[in-house]
């Protein structure tokens, strides 16, 4: 329940307030890189953190350059990060990434038993941790991982739209 403090904040202001100010560096570093891979694909970055809060993989979409249909940045920063840990299981780690994860890279985190993904955008049409289906949730989860939506959520959202909508220009 929600409900209006003095100051007119609600308790869900606050509670997004905290999270927003938890992972906004990393969030902004990470909407850096996504303008940078924007200008030849779709603008989305991905960053996989240690226990200890240490950047151990890192990954932008690649599917048009690498011709890869599992290219995606998710992906990309589980492959360096399993080489860095030579290990597959990321439970003590954080992955944060600007769009929600689709159900192919939410799939992928289950599998590699991703202790908490924090995504900026939600997406309504093709997310796999709440924004269309919640594979987190779903009875075939063998793993539960902690998810943290809508961090700087404006400005993620603002990125993708602008390259939408540029690439509707342009056809
Ligand atoms: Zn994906």
């Amino acid at each position: 329940m929600s409900y209006i403090f003095e100051n007119g904040n609600s308790n869900k202001d606050q509670q997004k307030r905290a999270n927003n100010s938890k992972y906004s560096n990393w969030m902004h570093l990470i909407l850096r890189r996504s303008k940078e891979i924007g200008k030849v694909e779709l603008p989305i970055c991905s960053i996989i953190l240690d226990e200890r809060g240490r950047c151990i993989g890192r990954g932008v979409n690649r599917r048009n350059i690498n011709k890869d249909p599992l290219g995606h940045a998710e992906i990309m920063a589980l492959r360096q990060a399993s080489l860095v840990k030579s290990d597959w299981r990321f439970n003590e780690c954080i992955i944060i990434t600007n769009l929600e994860p689709c159900t192919m890279c939410a799939a992928a985190l289950i599998q590699a038993r991703m202790g908490k993904v924090v995504f900026g955008a939600y997406d309504k049409k093709r997310g796999g941790l709440g924004g269309s289906i919640d594979l987190s949730k779903h009875k075939s989860s063998h793993h539960k991982m902690e998810i943290l939506g809508g961090v700087l959520e404006d400005e993620c959202s603002q990125i993708l739209q602008l390259w939408f909508k540029k690439l509707r220009t342009q056809k």
